[in-house]
């Protein structure tokens, strides 16, 4: 099976973050030759339809379509990109490897793509806690960038005028939400804005912007070097196309990142990750990152990793972070730890999820520590349900999917929990029973 071939494709050297290797795989080909040749925009948008690539930062809309919502006006320092390297989700730890490896891929693919939407001015946003490697090799490849006169004004003589910026962002999960992001990155608390009007129309200061996850933005330059048909054929359909990068954490003997094809048997990727650590058996897996809904484990052997497999096993492709759990894995606790997360990041703008989230975590937390009842499950799932859809951001259904999807599939667990007062499973099993 091929890896690496698109975002991680400069693994292969030592030093993969340096302009020299990224220059051996063909690096900054793309960019050159549409400083060189001025094609219309269009048709960059088009190649980007044609190549199936979808938002890689967890809602899966292709990003072609996305670009072509901006507004076609001639090219102004009035439009934006931005880049979402805010990656904060649980189990997900793609966007900053590909900061700190392949910088240069991040800067090539920014340049296109405000090229082909006319902005002229465009940003990076990276989580306050990429301070280090991530923010300072992206700081070294823009200098790299500039010096070899590929980003800036009147590019080789061409008239083109790119600019783009790296910006720290001061830590803050909501920080990730694209318009919680707007206003983090105009110097506010990143409170999301109500929609519409939507970024492509009022963005960035008022003005038109684009927002793209960091993986999806770094994937453009080798499919404007190598076609779409190229990066189609890399993955199982035109719904899933090219290849994907997965975070597989949790129960294994390997974790890491994985960029392999969409469709990928999820045993394959799996095995990928040195199978289950200690032989144990799989359990449950979460498949996007910590806000999707679990699946247990028979369900995820079955399934392929594109969007379309999990999407009909019940769940989202997300952000392609994959939580293994093995079978000592208690469910309660688990998503006791979830719960409690999504409470301490609310921003508060919304009552159901302001107060929501802390009704679901002090609710699942009864029930971890033997206090629960047998009415609070109906009135969780309820509760996560009123959640969802009720809110100014998809925040409130990231905190309800995993309430509703953990009871659901592992109900027997949670009444357990509640009626013996102590864990079903695991190493707390054995002590508590002790
Ligand atoms: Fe803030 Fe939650 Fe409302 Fe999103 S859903 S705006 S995080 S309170």
């Amino acid at each position: 099976m091929k890896q690496n071939q698109v975002c991680y494709a400069t693994l292969q050297f030592d030093e993969p973050w340096t302009l020299e290797n990224y220059r051996r795989i063909g690096g900054y080909e793309a960019w050159e030759k549409i400083v060189r040749e001025r094609p219309e925009r269009g048709e960059i948008i088009t190649e980007i339809k044609n190549s199936g690539l979808r938002g890689r930062g967890g809602a899966g809309f292709p990003t072609g379509v996305k670009w072509s919502f901006m507004p076609k006006t001639p090219p102004s320092p009035e439009k934006h990109l931005v880049v979402n390297s805010d990656e904060s989700e649980p189990g997900t730890c793609k966007d900053r490897d590909l900061l700190r490896y392949n910088p240069h891929a991040l800067i090539e693919g920014m340049a296109i793509a405000s090229y082909a939407m006319g902005a002229e001015l465009s940003y990076n946003y990276l989580r306050g806690e990429f301070l280090d490697e991530p923010y300072r090799r992206m700081e070294a490849a823009l200098a790299e960038a500039r010096d070899i006169g590929l980003i800036g004004r009147d590019i080789k003589g061409s008239g083109i005028n790119i600019e783009l910026h790296n910006v720290l962002g001061a830590g803050a999960y909501i920080a990730g939400e694209e318009t919680g992001l707007l206003e983090s990155i105009e110097g506010k608390p990143a409170q999301p804005r109500f929609k519409p009007p939507f970024p492509a129309a009022a963005g960035a200061w008022g003005r038109p912007t684009t927002v793209n996850n960091t993986e999806t933005i770094a994937s453009v330059p080798a499919i404007m070097r190598n076609g779409a048909d190229w990066f189609m054929q890399l993955g199982k359909d035109e719904k899933n196309g090219g290849q994907k990068i997965f975070s597989v954490t949790g129960h294994v003997a390997k974790p890491g990142n994985f960029e392999v094809p969409l469709g990928l048997p999820f045993n394959d990727l799996l095995e990928l990750a040195g199978g289950m650590r200690g032989g144990k058996k799989l359990k449950a897996v979460i498949p996007g990152g910590s806000s999707v809904p679990v699946l247990p484990g028979e369900v995820m052997r079955q399934c392929t990793m594109d969007y379309t497999s999990i999407q009909e096993a019940g769940s989202m492709l997300g952000s392609g972070a994959v939580i293994v759990m093995d079978e000592d894995t208690c469910m309660v606790r688990m998503l006791e730890r979830i719960a409690r997360f999504y409470f301490t990041q609310s921003c508060g703008q919304c009552t159901p999820c302001r107060e929501g989230t802390g009704w679901l975590h002090r609710a699942v937390g009864r029930i971890e520590n033997g206090t629960g009842q047998p009415e609070d499950l109906d009135r969780l799932v309820d509760l996560a349900h009123h959640i969802e859809g009720h809110t100014i951001c998809a925040f409130g259904d990231a905190a309800a999917m995993p309430v509703w999807s953990f009871i659901k599939q592992f109900r027997d667990e949670f009444e357990y929990h509640i009626r013996e007062r102590r864990c079903l499973v695991g190493p707390g099993a054995a002590r508590e029973a002790a």
